[in-house]
C-alpha cells in the first residue's frame, strides 16, 4: 500500500543532497543574535540558518518561531541545537554569545566573563566549519576578536570583528540628519576601537565629493563654533542611552551584521569599517584588532585601505608615536588587560 507521499512524488535524483553553500550560523540567541538572524533572513543571504545557545528552551522557541515564518522567507532550512554539530559546513559564523552591559557599565568590564565563554565556543565552531569566516559581535568586540583569532587558529583575514561598523552607521545617521540628507549620502568613517575611544576621521568627511574640512578648517575640531565634534560624543553616548531606555541595543547591530554578511557571501568587495589585525599598519607593533576600512569579499578581509589620516587621527587610532599600547591603555599587551592575563592558558 503506497503512502500519500509515494503516490504524489516520483523521485528523480538519488544519493544525499548537496551540502549547503551559504550556511550562516548565529551563536547566541539573545537580543543581538536574533536581530542578526532576522536581518540575515530578510535579506535572503543564507540557504541554511543554524542557531546555537546554551539555553535550550529559548533556543528551541526561537527556532520554531522563525520556522513558522517560512512561508514569508526564502531560507528553506532553519535548525538549532546546543550541539555544534548543527553548525557543520557554515560559511559564516556570527558570534553574539555572552554577557551584555548593564546600565552604565562599560564594554571592557565584560572581558573576562566573555573570554571564558569564547574558550568553549570557538574551538567547537572551527571543528565543525574549518573553512568558515567568523564575525565577532560580543563585547568588548576588539579584544574578543583577537581572542577568537588566537583560539581558532584561522588565518587573520577570516576573523572579523563588527568593530566600528555600528559606530560609523550611528555617525553617518546623526551627521546626515543634521544636514538633512540620507545616511548613505554622507561619507564618514569612525575607526579604531569600538565604543568609548572610537576615532572619527574628520579630515575625510565628505558629501558628494565635497570635503567638509575644506569648507570649515575647524570642522570636527575643538573650537569649532558649530561644534560638529558633539556629534561624535553623541555616537559614543548612544549605546548607553539606548541601554538606559530599553535595556539593550539590538536592531542597528543586527542590520549592520547582515550588511557585512552580504559583502562576504556575495563576494562584493565593499568597504566596511571592521576590526582586523592591524600589526605593522600605522606604526602599530602589537598584534591587536582595531577597525580600519576593510574590503570584504569571499576571503573575509580581502585587503585594507590605507587611509590618509592626520597625525592626531593616526595617534588616536592606535598608531603613530604612542603606539597601540598607549592609545588603548586597557590593552597592555595583547594577552593582558589591566595586567591580568585573560587568555592563557589557551585550553578551554
Ligand atoms: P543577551 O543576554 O540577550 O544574549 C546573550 C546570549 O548568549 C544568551 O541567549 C545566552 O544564553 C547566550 N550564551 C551565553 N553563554 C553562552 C555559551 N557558552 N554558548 C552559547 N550561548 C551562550 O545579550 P545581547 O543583548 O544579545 O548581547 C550579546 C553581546 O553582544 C554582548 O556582549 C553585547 O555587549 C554585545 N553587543 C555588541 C555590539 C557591537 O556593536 N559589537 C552591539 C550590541 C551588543
Amino acid at each position: 500500500m503506497s503512502s500519500v507521499m509515494q503516490k504524489l512524488i516520483t523521485p528523480m535524483a538519488s544519493g544525499p543532497a548537496e551540502p549547503p553553500r551559504n550556511k550562516v550560523t548565529v551563536v547566541g540567541v539573545g537580543m543581538v543574535g536574533m536581530a542578526c538572524a532576522v536581518s540575515i533572513l530578510l535579506r535572503d543571504l543564507a540557504d541554511e540558518l543554524a542557531l546555537v545557545d546554551v539555553m535550550e528552551d529559548k533556543l528551541k522557541g526561537e527556532m520554531m518561531d522563525l520556522q513558522h515564518g517560512s512561508l514569508f522567507l526564502k531560507t528553506s532550512k532553519i535548525v538549532a541545537d546546543k550541539d555544534y554539530a548543527v553548525t557543520a559546513n557554515s560559511r559564516i559564523v556570527v558570534v553574539t554569545a555572552g554577557v551584555r552591559q548593564q546600565e552604565g557599565e562599560s564594554r571592557l568590564n565584560l572581558v573576562q566573563r566573555n573570554v571564558n565563554i569564547f574558550k568553549h565556543i570557538i574551538p567547537q565552531i572551527v571543528k565543525h566549519s574549518p573553512n568558515c569566516t567568523l564575525i565577532v559581535v560580543s563585547n568588548p568586540v576588539d579584544v574578543l576578536t583577537y581572542v577568537t583569532w588566537k583560539l581558532s587558529g584561522l588565518p587573520k583575514h577570516r576573523v572579523i570583528g563588527s568593530g566600528t561598523n555600528l559606530d560609523s552607521a550611528r555617525f553617518r545617521f546623526l551627521m546626515a540628519e543634521r544636514l538633512g540628507i540620507h545616511a548613505t549620502s554622507f561619507n564618514g568613517w569612525v575607526l579604531g576601537e569600538h565604543g568609548d575611544t572610537s576615532v572619527p576621521v574628520w579630515s575625510g568627511v565628505s558629501v558628494a565629493g565635497v570635503n567638509l574640512q575644506k569648507l570649515n578648517p575647524e570642522f570636527g575640531l575643538d573650537g569649532d563654533k558649530e561644534d560638529w565634534k558633539a556629534t561624535h560624543k553623541e555616537v559614543v553616548d548612544s549605546a548607553y542611552e539606548v541601554i538606559k531606555l530599553k535595556g539593550y541595543t539590538n536592531w542597528a547591530i543586527g542590520l549592520s551584521v547582515a550588511d557585512l554578511t552580504e559583502s562576504i557571501i556575495k563576494n562584493m568587495s565593499r568597504i566596511h569599517p571592521v576590526s582586523t589585525m592591524v600589526k605593522d599598519m600605522y606604526g602599530i607593533g602589537e598584534e591587536v584588532f582595531l577597525s580600519l576600512p576593510c574590503v570584504l569579499n569571499s576571503n573575509g578581509v580581502g585587503s585594507v585601505i590605507n587611509m590618509t589620516l592626520t597625525d592626531a587621527e593616526e595617534k588616536d587610532c592606535g598608531g603613530g608615536e604612542r603606539g597601540a599600547g598607549e592609545a588603548h591603555t586597557h590593552i597592555n599587551t595583547p594577552h593582558t588587560w589591566e595586567n591580568r592575563c585573560f587568555l592563557c592558558p589557551l585550553s578551554p
